[in-house]
């Protein structure tokens, strides 16, 4: 197990923001078990993250040890069934199964997250979504125990699971795929990758969409008709190339995101109607 002791959070997350914390990488999944059954025992607070691609943690660091799994990244194949370590990456996963010729992934490529924290908040792209192709996972309950859940259990929905309401810990995920042709997938894959790259302000440090999408609404057309693109408060600004992102200029605050964030909403609200719902993590100063 790697530890490192007053590491700023802001190094590992996509945002690039965040004071600093004790990080420990566990380096296997029975590690990881034991970490948290550990954690359940001695009652220290601790918080999972994966990629850190869906979080904004705030300036002054944390009040718990963070546990990040990026180094659980082993992805195996068998026939049409991937067994996937919940720290391996969403693009890692679609490209193992490009490469053994299984379609129902593509989706993924792209998604700058981790299978586990794809998981909690089924992430998903271009139609699909992990809930279509996942059949189980092994998971460990907030007192350490190991369990298997079917994929009903995990109650997945838009941007919901049970791992948000249970504090159950993702450690490995099965999903089942269909046969399908490695260069039509690869190709599905790059034309992903394409669109994101047209659409996304890619070039800055961000956490992806910061609103879910409200029914019937598309957020970043709500934010745009508002007049809110380029809006900014500090070093954060609503994007230019997609009013969904709030993109970090350079030297953005986790307060600088959080005022504009409710900037927006206010403005969302007033202009339309419509009440967004972050779809960001955001880690209080206090948690
Ligand atoms: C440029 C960009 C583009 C993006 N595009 C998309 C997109 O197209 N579709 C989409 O859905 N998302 C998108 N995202 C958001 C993000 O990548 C996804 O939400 C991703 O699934 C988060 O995974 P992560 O490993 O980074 O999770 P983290 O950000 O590390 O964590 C997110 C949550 O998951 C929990 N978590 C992490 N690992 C585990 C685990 N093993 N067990 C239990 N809980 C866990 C954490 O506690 C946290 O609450 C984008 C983000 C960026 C920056």
């Amino acid at each position: 197990m790697i530890e490192l002791k007053n590491e700023p959070l802001a190094k590992y997350c996509t945002f690039k923001i965040g004071g600093e914390a004790t990080i420990l990488f566990p380096e296997t999944l029975s590690e990881l078990a034991l970490l948290i059954a550990d954690f359940a025992a001695s009652k220290k607070p601790y918080h999972i993250f994966g990629n850190c691609s869906n979080v904004l943690f705030p300036d002054s660091g944390v009040g718990f040890t963070a546990v990040i799994t990026t180094k659980l990244k082993t992805v195996l194949v068998h026939e049409r069934k991937i067994t996937a370590e919940c720290g391996a990456s969403l693009n890692s996963l679609a490209i193992a199964a490009r490469d053994a010729g299984l379609t129902g992934l593509e989706f993924a490529y792209g998604i700058p997250g981790t299978v586990g924290g794809g998981l909690f908040m089924n992430a998903g792209a271009y139609g699909g979504q992990l809930s279509d192709v996942v059949c189980g996972c092994t998971a460990v309950t907030k007192d350490g125990l190991v369990q298997m859940l079917t994929a009903d259990e995990m109650e997945l929905g838009y941007r919901e699971s049970v791992f948000q309401k249970s504090g159950l810990i993702v450690l490995e995920v099965y999903f089942t795929l269909r046969e399908g042709d490695k260069e039509q997938i690869g190709a599905l894959m790059s034309s992903y990758m394409d669109r994101r790259k047209k659409s996304q302000p890619l070039e800055y440090p961000s956490a992806g969409s910061v609103f879910k999408r409200p029914v019937g609404h598309f957020a970043g057309a709500l934010i745009e008709c508002a007049n809110l693109k380029g809006l900014n408060v500090g070093g954060a600004q609503v994007s230019q190339k997609h009013a969904g992102f709030i993109v970090n200029k350079g030297n953005a605050t986790a307060r600088d995101v959080r005022e504009l964030i409710n900037l927006v909403k206010e403005h969302v609200k007033e202009n339309s109607g419509v009440v967004l719902e972050s779809e960001i993590r955001i880690i209080e100063e206090t948690e």
